[in-house]
């Protein structure tokens, strides 16, 4: 009901106006973590030849960001290097936006100092030109299907997909420097696992020096006009994701193997196994573990969570395509162009004192680190030493407010509660009086195959290189 008095304080159209404006800059979000483009390092032990993968250059081109994402976090590097900038353009690839500041790829060969992008752009061409980097690909998801001569409207001369391109035939006085024959040894040993031949890959040469002011104005064209072996690979947006995703890796692989890097994947090149690895990876951490979560399959809303009061927010995703945006009070995470969900936080303080905590799993006594997920077919129980409370979210706990020293199982608990859809991970917390000490994850059986591949290491931000 509305009285009199509220009615009056209603705005008028005009201070409706400024209220909604108002509100409008208000729920703009502001990002906890700085969207900037981040290097990943992968170092073989043996020597050998670097090469640097590029993807995301545009926000809405999934197949090329995700290959790269994949390089980073299941690629295993034996000999030479493989450098790796997964999300380019990462604003963009969040706001799923082909470019939030225009067309990154048209952004080197002039640029203004007042462009937003002016400081990516400068550290993006000064890593493309290290003198250690051999070759650069940027990977690309293109519409259509690039055939050399017309064949219908969907695959003719005028689109990009399923495409590697060069600006020109060669370039002079470097090592890997015939970019035809390169680009085309690449596309026959990709094409014989492509079927079928419709969705052949095919060498499109711009031919960028005879005059293609667009082409130009490109990463690859910046790297090859500085004596650089570049390349551009196109993925059909005909495809799903992982379907791009896969023909991206058969195509970088063909370049590793001509430049002699030695490398093993932890997954088959199938879409299957792709999709799996792409679903899959998506934890956080923050506050160095002290909270973390498996977020593959999570619901939309993860109600309660602790964080460190008066600290600025310390997360460390398992992917670089995952961003965490600040709501005022909650945490958006978004993991490439896809939503993962929203941490509805509070601020408390915490207590470092307890590294890991004695279970009970399935009968057995274990030790676990905080921060771990603890797979379980029946039971737990949490012993946590005296002085040390436990909060089993989702169970309706004891009369004495601990659930420490319970054995539960999976129908003792909640589903609503559960991390996950499926209701089999759940969080169990650790304080000690009203200080958080950390939290675990308790995942029941017969849940979906949960893969949590290792934290990206030989990680450098590009601040620091
Ligand atoms: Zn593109």
């Amino acid at each position: 009901m509305v009285t009199l008095q509220e009615k009056r304080d209603q705005p008028n159209g005009w201070n409706r106006g400024v209220v909604m404006l108002l509100l409008g800059v208000w729920l703009l979000p502001v990002v906890a973590q700085k969207l900037e483009f981040t290097l990943h390092k992968n170092r073989g032990e043996q020597p050998g030849p670097t090469l640097l993968v590029i993807g995301g250059i545009q926000g809405d081109e999934p197949g090329g960001f995700n290959a790269a994402a994949l390089l980073v976090t299941n690629y295993h590097i034996t000999r030479g290097q493989v450098w790796v900038v997964p999300n380019l353009n990462f604003e963009s690839i969040i706001q799923r936006s082909r470019g939030v500041y225009g067309d990154m790829n048209r952004k080197f060969l002039s640029l203004k100092q007042a462009d937003p992008e002016y400081g990516p752009i400068q550290k993006i061409k000064s890593i493309i030109l290290d003198p250690q980097v051999d070759m650069i690909l940027n990977l690309h998801d293109g519409g259509g299907f690039y055939v050399p001569t017309y064949r219908d409207r969907n695959a003719n001369p005028d689109h990009w997909g399923q495409s590697v391109i060069i600006d020109q035939a060669s370039v002079d006085n470097i090592a890997y420097g015939n970019l035809q024959e390169i680009a085309t040894t690449s596309i026959t040993q990709a094409n014989q696992q492509i079927t079928p031949s419709d969705h052949h890959y095919h060498l499109r040469n711009t031919q960028t020096r005879l005059g293609n002011q667009e082409m130009e104005k490109t990463l690859s064209y910046f790297a090859v006009r500085n004596g650089k072996s570049a390349f551009g690979i196109e993925a059909s947006k005909e495809f799903l994701t992982h379907e791009r995703v896969r023909f991206h890796l058969l195509l970088v692989e063909g370049f590793m193997r001509q430049l002699g890097i030695g490398f093993s994947r932890d997954f088959d090149l199938t879409p299957q196994s792709i999709r799996q690895r792409i679903d899959n990876n998506v934890q956080l951490a923050l506050f160095g573990r002290r909270i973390f979560f498996d977020m593959a399959n999570a619901r939309k809303l993860l109600s309660f969570v602790p964080l460190k009061k008066d600290v600025p927010l310390d997360i460390q995703p398992s992917n670089p395509l995952i961003a965490v945006i600040d709501k005022e009070k909650n945490l958006d995470v978004r993991y490439g162009n896809r939503y993962v969900t929203q941490l509805r936080t509070y601020f408390t303080e915490y207590d470092d004192s307890l590294n890991e905590v004695n279970i009970v799993k399935d009968g057995q006594p274990i030790t676990s680190k905080l921060g771990s997920v603890i797979e379980v077919q029946d039971s737990f129980r949490v012993e946590a030493s005296p002085g040390y409370r436990v909060n089993v979210i989702g169970y309706q706990r004891a009369a004495n407010n601990d659930d420490g020293h319970v054995t539960l199982r999976r129908r003792d608990l909640l589903p609503q509660y559960s991390v996950d859809k499926q209701a089999r991970l759940y969080r169990v917390e650790i304080y000690r009086a009203a200080r958080f000490c950390g939290m675990l994850l308790v995942r029941f059986a017969n849940s979906p195959a949960g893969v949590a591949p290792p934290f990206t290491q030989n990680t450098t931000n590009t601040n620091n290189t």
